[in-house]
């Protein structure tokens, strides 16, 4: 029995090519494959479909399309399949159970707001068969999600068909879409400024339990004595993480350095680093990894110390810190490693 597939994907996942690969699939086999597309769908200018990569082959408009005509081909394939109407979908089922012809729809799933298209909301309540084409974000996740794009910018309001305009679309995971994020942030890096210090006081609470983050007692004092030795990552504007510590010429970790700023010396030949924070959103993205490069590269030279849990040591080791073994630290009650490079 033939059947109605829809294969839905996001812009860019290639469905146009798919379309025409299949068509031309059903020519080698000797068959007669007939390509659709809904007349309002006219950005091509012709009856033609064009992918993005650059394959092209005549259409003709699903509105043209007979039950007759239809009867004639082994298959018929849509495209652009989330501009169908209601009725347009009604008369493919026709197609599929009266003339017992397959057709498979290539669309859409939903527009830039997330919401489903017509054409896609009936092709996924009366298809037989749902197949996602797909592709990926920048990040590298699937992307789900049509962003609309103007002026650089994710654009979220709107009519949901703008054709003719200015605007563009691509692909994002839906994170993304719903952080409006285009591409990688560019994080700039560099020394804390004194006004500062309450959002790192905050962004300590979230990083850490509360038994192991800097209280803000400590934190202010430590800011006001050793900016230069804590370094931020900012993203438009704002902190997303941040890497701090005090210089001293003592040798191993103690709980003091801490709690007690005035042992910060800006001479010491070691820097005792007393946090790396990485807040929730921006993590899983090397970010933490990248704040420890550029701090080894200001600290020039100077031996880095660091306390950790059990199952970071792993972590540290791929930053290059090489494992001492149990620190005397009890920083909340805790067991530490202690680590240096
Ligand atoms: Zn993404």
């Amino acid at each position: 029995m033939a059947k109605l597939y829809f294969r839905y994907g996001a812009m860019g996942s290639s469905k146009t090519a798919n379309a025409i690969m299949v068509q031309y699939n059903y020519r080698e086999r000797g068959q007669s494959a007939l390509l659709v597309k809904p007349a309002m769908e006219n950005r091509d200018g012709a009856r033609i479909i064009a992918s993005r990569s650059g394959l092209s082959a005549p259409c003709v408009y699903i509105e043209d399309l007979t039950l007759e005509e239809a009867a004639k081909h082994d298959c018929i394939i849509v495209d652009e399949a989330q501009f169908l109407t209601k009725e347009q979908v009604e008369k493919l089922v026709l197609i599929v159970d009266d003339l017992n012809v397959p057709v498979v729809a290539y669309g859409l799933r939903a527009d830039f707001q997330g919401n489903l298209f017509e054409g896609s909301h009936w092709l996924l309540a009366w298809a037989d068969s749902i197949e996602e084409v797909k592709t990926v974000c920048w990040c590298g996740k699937k992307a789900t999600w049509n962003a609309r794009i103007a002026d650089g910018k994710v654009v979220k309001t709107g009519a949901q068909i703008q054709l003719g305009g200015n605007e563009s679309y691509t692909a994002l995971c839906r994170k993304h879409w719903l952080r409006g994020e285009l591409k990688p942030s560019t994080f700039i890096f560099r020394t804390i400024r004194q006004e500062e210090a309450e959002q790192a006081v905050e962004i300590e609470k979230i990083c850490f339990p509360p038994n192991e983050a800097c209280k803000r007692e400590y934190m202010i004092p430590r800011i006001a004595a050793a900016a230069d030795f804590f370094w931020v990552a900012e993203d438009h504007g704002r902190i997303a993480g941040f890497i701090n510590g005090i210089a001293t010429n003592e040798e191993c970790f103690r709980d003091e350095f801490f709690t007690d700023a005035s042992i910060h010396d800006p001479d010491g030949k070691n820097v005792m680093i007393l946090g790396l924070d990485v807040l929730p959103e921006y993590r899983g993205r090397g970010l933490g990894r990248e704040l420890m490069r550029t701090y080894s590269e200001q600290m020039k030279g100077r031996r880095l110390v660091l306390t950790c849990l059990d199952h970071l040591v792993g972590m540290y080791r791929k930053m290059g810190f090489r494992d001492l073994g149990l620190s005397a630290s009890v920083w909340g009650g805790e067991t530490w490693h202690e680590m240096e490079k």
